[in-house]
């Protein structure tokens, strides 16, 4: 039974959601409501709930998908407007907030996570409906968003990690020790050296003595 359609709420997606009157009585209209206050995480409370009175609902599975998803979006665009902790500062030189580089990897990891719940949701709808084609559509949607996230998480770790084990652990500037994991540092490729690494406010010092 169709009860409703998520168009009103997705744009993108129009999938129509089959549920009895009383999941969408009980479930589906109150999590509409929170998610049109823009309160997925308490409009997937709302669904989760429901599915555990209704494990085999299609409309509730789907929904939980799509807040996943819509919970996976907000922390996306949230990260998409602070700085970058890996920047590029010209002439081979890189710099990387270490604390920052590590928090945007701890939110990558949440994105990844939700996106797999809401995967998870929809292949148990496979399971039962597989030849629905707007939830095989949406899946090939988080399917690449994963890819896409995984890929410039994967790129961002690998800098992370792999950079201090080529310049090495000092500072270049004051030969102190450098806290990867906290402190804002430069690298530098020089033609004479490998690759040296600075404390941020050391390779500052270095600018305006020159
Ligand atoms: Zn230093």
């Amino acid at each position: 039974m169709v009860c409703s359609s998520l168009a009103a709420t997705a744009g993108a997606f129009n999938v129509p959601l089959k549920c009895t009157p009383e999941e969408t009585k009980h479930f589906v209209e109150p999590a509409m409501k929170e998610a049109e206050g823009f309160n997925f995480t308490g409009a997937l409370e709302v669904v989760n709930d429901g599915l555990n009175a209704h494990p085999a609902s299609e409309g509730l599975l789907f929904l939980r998908s799509y807040f996943c998803y819509k919970i996976a979006d907000s922390i996306s665009s949230e990260l998409s407007t602070l700085p970058q902790p890996i920047q590029p500062l010209g002439e081979g030189v890189l710099m990387v907030d270490g604390a920052m580089t590590n928090q945007m990897l701890g939110r990558f990891q949440e994105i990844v996570k939700v996106l797999g719940d809401a995967e998870e949701a929809i292949n148990e709808i496979l399971q039962v409906n597989p030849h629905n084609n707007e939830v095989t559509a949406f899946r090939a949607y988080i399917d690449s968003k994963l890819q896409k996230l995984g890929q410039e998480s994967e790129n961002m770790r690998v800098t992370f990690t792999n950079t201090p084990n080529i310049a090495g652990g000092f500072c270049v500037g004051c030969r102190k020790n450098i806290s990867f994991d906290t402190q804002t540092v430069v690298f530098r490729k020089t033609p004479s050296t490998q690759l040296e690494v600075w404390h941020l406010p050391c390779f500052k010092q270095l600018g305006n003595k020159n």
